[in-house]
């Protein structure tokens, strides 16, 4: 039954799977407009499939058109994907060396097209430029170690792997046994074409997923962090403390909770504007951010009052670490319409200890040291117990 299939009919069919492909991924792009691997997959697949046309219609255009042109919309078109899964992998994609080996291959095509009757080079070239491609991105597709994507990207760097594997194996078929074995109609050059549409099928399916996984991390990372601060808000906050305090019961380790309050901030906004204390408190949430250190974790305790979690930090070190954190603050100068400005902070330290009940015990010692650090005189740092 497939020796009925023409060949020409079967690289038509597969343009058009890859016209229905680049419909949907332009969908997802059109509802996914911030997202740009979305735009490079859509743009990206719609080259593709006017490549694959343009390789059916052979015979009923002109030969330069189906052969060179093809390839000028073909060899772009997986860059651009492949450059899109490089870019959801938040790695810079290889842009130019990308343009530069279309070009050059599309290029050769051209000029082998018109030199040289033979197929076998062409076919070499268009081969070694998308394999190189797409071993390029499973490599760094295997290299990404992102939250939930992990999964994903080891199934297309899979993929792109037994997809480049097939295409040696195909490329070093036709240059045994000629150009027939790619358009004729054998059981395993059907079984061929059909394994590349199911592979165009799975991965779109992977980029819609990307995309939404993307999108899913956004919404949660969103709703972790204060809008105007971006420190962990309350919600996020309860969890880390409670995920921190049985940690370090379960291997005893010290832990620390710092609470800082800035200095007569209400007054801070009658002389500045609501405006400007909404400024400061985002200058002081990323001075904070840098001068605590990656494994620190910083919250929005509520209005202008923050806290801090230090795991493995026991109390002396943790007072040393709010000085720090002290001295930057005052240092630190906003950009305010009245001119550069500044603003100081009073912390409370408190090490957990075997007095406390739980955490909330904890961070409520650390208010209470908070207070003292108030009453004597502002702008210190006081570590309770
Ligand atoms: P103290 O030194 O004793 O802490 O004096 P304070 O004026 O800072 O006293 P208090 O902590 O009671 O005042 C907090 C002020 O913080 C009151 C409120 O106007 C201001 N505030 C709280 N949240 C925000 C906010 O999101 N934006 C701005 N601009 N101000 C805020
Ligand atoms: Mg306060
Ligand atoms: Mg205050």
């Amino acid at each position: 039954m497939l020796s009925f299939v023409d060949p020409r009919t079967l690289i038509l069919v597969i343009g058009l799977v890859l016209l229905c492909r680049a419909l949907v991924l332009l969908y997802v792009w059109l509802v996914q407009r911030k997202y740009p691997p979305a735009r490079d997959w859509a743009i990206g697949t719609l080259a593709c499939a006017f490549g694959g046309l343009l390789a059916g219609l052979r015979g009923l255009i002109p030969a330069w058109i189906s052969v060179v042109m093809a390839h000028a919309f073909l060899i772009p078109g997986m860059m651009l994907i492949d450059c899109g899964i490089i870019r959801a992998a938040e790695v810079k994609p290889p842009w130019r060396t990308g343009l530069v080996i279309s070009g050059l291959a599309t290029a050769v095509i051209a000029w082998f097209f018109w030199v040289d009757p033979d197929y076998g080079s062409r076919i070499v070239v268009f081969t070694a430029a998308v394999v190189l491609f797409d071993l390029y991105t499973a490599l760094v597709c295997l290299g990404n170690a992102q939250g939930s994507r992990v999964a994903t990207f080891r199934i297309l760097a899979l993929l792109l792997l037994a997809l480049s594997a097939s295409n040696i194996w195909k490329t070093s078929h036709i240059l045994t046994e000629g150009i027939e074995s790619i358009l004729s109609s054998s059981p395993a050059n059907v079984q061929f074409y059909l394994v590349v549409t199911a592979y165009a099928m799975i991965t779109t399916s992977l980029c819609v997923l990307l995309t939404a996984q993307k999108l899913q991390e956004e919404l949660d990372s969103q709703a972790r962090r204060d809008s105007l601060t971006k420190a962990f808000n309350r919600r996020a906050m309860n969890e880390f403390c409670e995920r921190e305090w049985s940690r370090s019961a379960r291997h005893t380790y010290p832990l620390s909770f710092l609470m800082a309050d800035i200095d007569h901030f209400k007054r801070f906004n009658d002389d500045y504007g609501h405006a400007v204390g909404d400024l400061a408190l985002a200058a002081v949430s990323r001075t904070a951010e840098q001068a605590l250190r990656p494994e620190d974790i910083w919250c929005r305790y509520g209005g202008e009052e923050f806290v801090a979690l230090l795991p493995h930090t026991g109390g002396e070190q943790a007072k040393a670490v709010a000085e720090r954190l002290r001295a930057a603050l005052e240092e630190m100068t906003i950009e305010a319409p009245q001119g550069p400005i500044r603003l100081t902070v009073s912390i409370g330290v408190v090490e957990r200890s075997m007095e406390h009940q739980d955490w909330n015990e904890a961070v409520e010692h650390a208010d209470r040291a908070l207070y003292k650090a108030k009453s004597s005189g502002r702008n210190c740092v006081v570590l309770g117990e």
